[in-house]
């Protein structure tokens, strides 16, 4: 199939997280024709959905090149705001339309077809392989990192990783992904003494240490950023209060914050300096305080060299752009993969993932085919 078919096939499937709705199985018929073999994980655990994925590779022997990425979508919305169906790709003044159409079910079409211009003229030298998940905009348990763990159990090593997130802000080839930010997110429940509000000297009020320590938090200079990171930054998600009537003082306060962090810092480092400011801004030891941390990816970062440098060139070549290695943004599975080999991202422009008519220019997903072929074609030489 054509990249842009392709596409539109695999959004025709209603793949949002966990249901994979037969696009895992599009997806295998092509690649097994392709002449990959196609292995499916159907992992499960505790209190999350099943989730199938499938790992196809061809070849064998190093180098081993493997594109990894998600044939989940997330929700639609409101479907009736959508100017068309979300799971029948529309094209329309040089846009596709489509849920996934960003996120990133273009990318893969654009792997699958390199691949197979790859394989129609050149003989194959070490492996290729797809890892594909339908657990990524989920909880992402039974996910990429399951197949990970399970195939490197059998002897399966990877070199290099591209992954196909849309890593572009508003032109195609301004950005390539080659490390994530860490991010924890922090829930602190003071409790105090509920009461009424006119008699304080009977009551101890839970929001005054709290909005305390968060304004520390707030107004501490985590770190200036490194050459391939921004400075670490909090931000308060969430802050309520166990009552709500004007009169009372409330038996609990909770607040919740998110800390995407860089290299200069780890999740323990964190937690430590979390626990220095509640107990410095806790001034009564009738306060009870509950801290609960979750952290949820730890920070990467890909050493610049041959890989990076087969990436960065490829996009360039074929967009004409300069394009910058950076670290933005939120996580990925490139976190998972990280730790078995070098990865880096990239993709369509992402401007419009997970929004009401989600879209991407028809002609990027040539052109992102164009960079893949090129990355194989290097990889290979
Ligand atoms: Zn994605």
């Amino acid at each position: 199939m054509e990249v842009v078919e392709l596409t539109k096939s695999l959004i025709s499937c209603p793949s949002v997280t966990p249901n994979n709705e037969g696009v895992l199985d599009l997806l295998q018929k092509e690649l097994t024709d392709m002449g990959f073999t196609c292995n499916r994980y159907l992992f499960s655990d505790t209190d999350t959905p099943d989730v199938d994925n499938l790992f196809a590779k061809i070849g064998s022997g190093a180098p081993h090149l493997c594109f990894g990425g998600h044939t989940d979508v997330v929700p639609v919305g409101d479907e009736n705001a959508w100017n068309s169906n979300p799971f029948e790709a529309t094209e329309k003044n040089g846009k596709l339309y489509g849920r996934g159409a960003s996120d990133m079910k273009s990318a893969i079409a654009a792997f699958v077809s390199a691949v197979r211009e790859y394989l129609e003229n050149n003989e194959m030298k070490g492996t290729i392989s797809l890892l594909i998940t339908n657990d990524e905009e989920g909880p992402a348990i039974n996910g990429t990192r399951k197949v990970l763990e399970e195939i490197y159990k059998n002897g399966e090593k990877i070199d290099s990783c591209l992954v196909g997130e849309p890593t572009c802000p508003s032109n195609l080839g301004e950005m390539i992904k080659i490390g994530r930010r860490g991010s924890i997110t922090t829930t602190i429940k003071v409790s105090g003494k509920q009461g009424h509000v006119a008699y304080p000297e009977w009551t101890l009020n839970p929001i005054n240490p709290l909005t305390s320590i968060l304004n520390t938090l707030c107004n501490l200079e985590l770190d200036k950023g490194t050459e391939d990171f921004p400075p670490s930054n909090m931000e308060i998600v969430k802050i309520e209060s166990s009552e709500g009537a004007t009169n009372i003082v409330p038996q609990t306060s909770t607040g919740i914050f998110n800390i995407r962090y860089n290299i200069n810092h780890t999740k323990e480092s964190l937690q430590s300096m979390i626990n220095e400011v509640v107990s410095k801004n806790i001034n009564n030891s009738d306060y009870k305080v509950d801290i609960t941390f979750n952290n949820s990816a730890e920070p990467f970062l890909t050493e610049k060299g041959k890989f990076t440098e087969i990436v960065k060139s490829s996009v360039d070549e074929i967009t004409g752009m300069n394009s910058s290695l950076t670290t933005t943004g939120g996580t990925s599975d490139a976190r998972f993969f990280k730790d078995y080999c070098e990865v880096a991202e990239f993709g369509l422009i992402g401007e419009t993932a997970h929004q009401i008519d989600e879209n991407v220019n028809t002609e990027d997903i040539t052109k992102l085919k164009e960079i893949y072929s090129l990355i194989i074609t290097k990889y290979f030489q």
